[in-house]
């Protein structure tokens, strides 16, 4: 039987679009039908949008007149996570604070991808306000995992994700400050990419965290997700952390790779057929002539607890503006400072309360330097352990650093409601957004629970600005996966 259009990776579906095989009108159809039939049931999307007719008839129009030449993008139906702003749409982050609230313009990278002819089939599930790995923190209900319905489909971007992996899109946008992008792609059998911090403009991306948040793609391929991320890449005027294409020095792809390992990290706490797909996949890597190195990463031991001081420090920033004068939830008491109160008890939900207290609490004068500067110190010292490795000519170089995206797979719902089990969820991820490193997880196989075969990823980082080094890595995994 051929597949339907909806399961089409993006790469076949542009193929098909310029040979005539597919009009965008059915490609469309195709995705929105499955969207509107599995919606019920998975909660993937918290919004379906109605056919743009004038967007489909202008990317088909491009298609027809440009062929090859029009963008990849062009006449691609795409999920977009609730905190991405597209004009006169409601962007709710997940949360009943701005459950009513609607973008007043595009997101740079909504922008950029209408440009290319783009189409948007509606607002994907997240935990509110991007922060959990479960979509447990929804406002709006939770978002099942298509690949087992009794299970969570990772966070926070788990609508994104199980949109693409239920075939309700051809691909999706995600946010990652500590893991959101590759966690849910890892636990539905996507590709996720977090870019190098900047090269991606977060200008309209509701925020979380300023200094470790990323917009990137959730894809069902490797080639997939370069074609977003080279879309969506790019200096802009609006995001000045933005970074120019060449601002890292160019890092051709060898050859063979030479792949680190952190054996130090992974000795305890992996689920075992998880270690087992992991130690097959590297063995398969080595197989094929690349260099797996056992290194040692003594300050990633002290990435997770740097991400929740300097995480929630910058959470409780960027949600003070959130207080029912300006936008969003507005509920009036007796006095002023009621009205503060009730709006932001009414809007926020426990999650982001209990992150917003944290927060304050670090960045007190009486702890500032006890906590929130440590954090920042260690920080630091990650970057620096991770470029001694990537810069260096001795044996001991490597090109990625590689360990799986999460230490088992997709988790029960309710199994995680302590929230310390739920933020060990993050602990591979959460150095890449630390350090600004570009970081991608890519399906390495299954492991069997239950009679369900539930995917796990193989989490690669590289040096700033090597995501083409990322891509070649991801490409082979993909590839030997496959074999
Ligand atoms: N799960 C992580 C957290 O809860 C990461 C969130 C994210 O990347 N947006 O903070």
């Amino acid at each position: 039987m051929s597949k339907g259009a909806n399961e089409l990776t993006l790469a076949e579906a542009a193929r098909a679009l310029r040979a005539r095989e597919l009009t965008v009108r059915e490609l469309w159809d195709a995705c929105a039908a499955a969207a509107h039939a599995k919606n019920g049931e998975l909660n993937a999307y918290l919004e379906l949008f109605e056919a743009d007719g004038a967007a489909i008839d202008a990317a088909q129009k491009r298609i027809d007149e440009e062929g090859a030449a029009a963008p990849a993008l062009c006449g691609i139906p795409l999920a977009v996570k609730d905190n991405l702003l597209i004009e006169g749409r409601v962007a709710s982050a997940g949360s009943r604070m701005l459950e009513n609230y609607r973008a007043t313009y595009d997101a740079t990278v909504i922008k950029k991808l209408k440009d290319a002819g783009a189409l948007f089939l509606g607002r994907a599930n997240m935990d509110e306000f991007a922060m959990g790995s479960s979509t447990e923190h929804s406002a709006f209900g939770r978002t099942l995992n298509p690949r087992d319905t009794s299970r969570v489909p990772g966070g926070s971007s788990g609508g994104s994700a199980a949109a693409v992996a239920a075939d309700m899109a051809i691909a999706a946008l995600g946010s990652d400050t500590g893991g959101s992008i590759r966690q849910p792609a890892a636990l539905t059998g996507l590709v996720g990419l977090k870019p190098t911090y900047g090269a991606v403009s977060r200008s309209g991306l509701i925020a979380m965290g300023s200094s470790l948040d990323q917009i990137g793609p959730l894809a069902k391929s490797v080639g997939d997700a370069r074609l977003l991320f080279e879309a969506l890449r790019g200096l802009d005027p609006l995001d000045s952390t933005t970074i120019p294409e060449d601002l890292y020095p160019a890092r051709p792809v060898p050859k063979k790779l030479r792949i680190g390992v952190p054996m130090n990290l992974l000795a305890s706490g992996l689920d075992p057929d998880l270690k087992a797909v992991f130690d097959a996949t590297l063995g398969k890597l080595a197989g094929a002539g690349h260099t797996v190195i056992d290194i040692g990463l003594p300050a990633s031991e002290h990435a997770l607890a740097a991400y929740y001081v300097v995480m929630p420090a910058e959470v409780s920033t960027n949600l003070a503006r959130l207080d029912g004068m300006r936008y969003g939830r507005a509920a009036r008491g007796a006095t002023l400072l009621d009205d503060y109160v009730l709006s932001r008890t009414e809007g926020f939900g426990e999650e982001t309360r209990r992150r917003i207290l944290l927060g304050t609490f670090v960045l007190s004068s009486g702890y500032i330097d006890a906590y929130y500067r440590k954090a920042e110190a260690a920080r630091v010292s990650l970057r620096y352990a991770y470029d001694g490795l990537f810069d260096r000519d001795d044996a001991a170089k490597i090109d990625v650093v590689a360990f799986p995206t999460t230490a088992s797979p997709a988790f029960k719902f309710g199994e995680k409601s302590d929230p310390l089990s739920m933020y060990l969820e993050d602990v591979f991820t959460v150095t890449a957004n630390l350090t600004g490193m570009p970081a991608l997880s890519v399906p390495m196989g299954t492991v069997a629970r239950e009679g369900k075969d539930l995917p796990v990823g193989m989490h690669f980082t590289a040096p700033h600005g090597a995501e083409n080094v990322l891509f070649a890595a991801a490409g082979e995994v993909e590839k030997l996966a496959a074999s």
